[in-house]
């Protein structure tokens, strides 16, 4: 597919001699979703995620220089909607500490699809900040929110965000997000056996009947410095028993294939949960996902060991045809199905290198 060279900011134009074309994989997986990571910067220090000992005061984040512009990420987005995606999710890092975020906001939902759909914005927070920006970010296009709350108890929450940030703040902000419009709001739940796995069942009875949707994800490898083991995690059928137990649930279909929560409803119609099996059950064959790093690098897979440099391409003064070029020699060559295999027990590649989830976005 080619990108007419002077496409206009919203709907990316389409050379009509390759519009049938619909850009798949080596495994016939199309490229559906774009996460952008809009910094590599946290105010958190998620145990899972960026663990002080190596995000410490010494840690070198991008330097400023590096990150793409709001005008780079709304050149590299629109390319890439022309070829096919149709979701884009702001992450980080976390998202809210890029300043004046709502202005890329406003630019990316301004994008349309080939066929005139507007492309479905939304972000992944820690929800610190939202109560702060939510209206602001509605206002600016953004359609919903995704917050992550792995406890509603204080002692649990600190320990877990490891810089004693209390619940009642996020609790705020979520309440703020479905004030502005930015809803359903989901709330994401990482699972630490040991750690949070009590809290299971509160989290899940606080959110029934509000119209927030809970999903409860599996603790992941990515990264090489959480110090992952396979004991910490608590597979998503463990999760849906312990619910199942005094909440009792259904399961629901899913709504479009290759979904990446498996979803449950409550029997008393008190609304419905998702769990993410990224460990136990891997979703590799109908993964449609890209990343773009806060520094112009997209990546095929979460545990990648490496990615393909855009903002190299952008600043060195590439057309849009090329960085679409680019973009889909890329995606007809991935190959990624690094969950499957680790499921499947073959080499997983050198771990050494893999990709940070604050870097790439979660
Ligand atoms: N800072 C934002 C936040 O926490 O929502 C956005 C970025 S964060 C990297 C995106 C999501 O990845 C969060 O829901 C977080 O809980 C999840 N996450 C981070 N590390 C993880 C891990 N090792 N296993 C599973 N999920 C993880
Ligand atoms: Fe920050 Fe999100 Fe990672 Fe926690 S999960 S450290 S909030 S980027
Ligand atoms: Fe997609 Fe990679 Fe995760 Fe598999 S391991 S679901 S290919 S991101």
């Amino acid at each position: 597919m080619r990108i007419a060279p002077e496409a206009p900011r919203g709907r990316a134009r389409v050379d009509p001699a390759s519009v049938d074309a619909v850009l798949t994989d080596t495994r016939g997986r199309a490229m559906r979703d774009l996460r952008i990571s809009v910094t590599d910067r946290c105010t958190f220090r998620c145990v899972y995620c960026m663990p002080k000992d190596v995000y410490g005061r010494g840690h070198a984040f991008l330097p400023r220089s590096d990150v793409l512009s709001f005008e780079e990420i709304t050149r590299v987005a629109r390319v890439a909607v022309a070829h096919g995606i149709e979701k884009i999710r702001l992450t980080g890092g976390e998202p809210l500490l890029r300043r004046d975020l709502p202005v890329l906001v406003e630019q990316l939902s301004a994008l349309t699809t080939p066929v005139g759909h507007p492309v479905d914005l939304a972000m992944t927070t820690n929800g610190a900040l939202l109560a702060r920006h939510a209206a602001r970010l509605h206002e600016a296009g953004l359609r919903r929110v995704t917050v992550s709350l792995d406890s509603l108890d204080d002692a649990t929450f600190m320990a877990m965000n490891d810089v004693g940030f209390p619940v009642a703040k996020v609790l705020r902000g979520i309440d703020a997000a479905r004030e502005a419009g930015l809803g359903p709001v989901k709330v994401n739940m990482v699972v630490k056996r040991g750690h949070n796995d009590q809290d299971i069942v509160p989290m899940a009875r606080h959110f029934a009947g509000t119209g927030v949707v809970l999903r409860f994800i599996e603790y992941m490898d990515v990264g090489t410095t959480n110090g992952w083991r396979l004991e910490h995690v608590v597979p998503s059928a463990e999760v849906v028993e312990r619910i199942d137990a005094v909440m009792p649930l259904e399961p629901v279909a899913p709504q479009y294939p290759g979904e990446t929560s498996s979803r449950w409803r409550y029997r008393d119609g008190s609304g419905e949960i998702g769990v993410i099996s990224s460990v136990t059950q891997a979703f590799c064959h109908a993964c449609t996902r890209a990343r773009i790093s806060t520094d112009g690098t997209l990546f095929t897979c979460l545990f990648a060991t490496g990615g393909h440099d855009l903002r190299g391409l952008i600043r060195g003064g590439a057309s849009d045809a090329e960085l679409a070029d680019a973009m889909s020699g890329i995606w007809r060559g991935r190959t990624d199905r690094y969950s499957e295999a680790r499921g499947a027990a073959e080499p997983l590649g050198a771990p050494g290198h893999r990709i940070e989830m604050s870097y790439i976005g979660g």
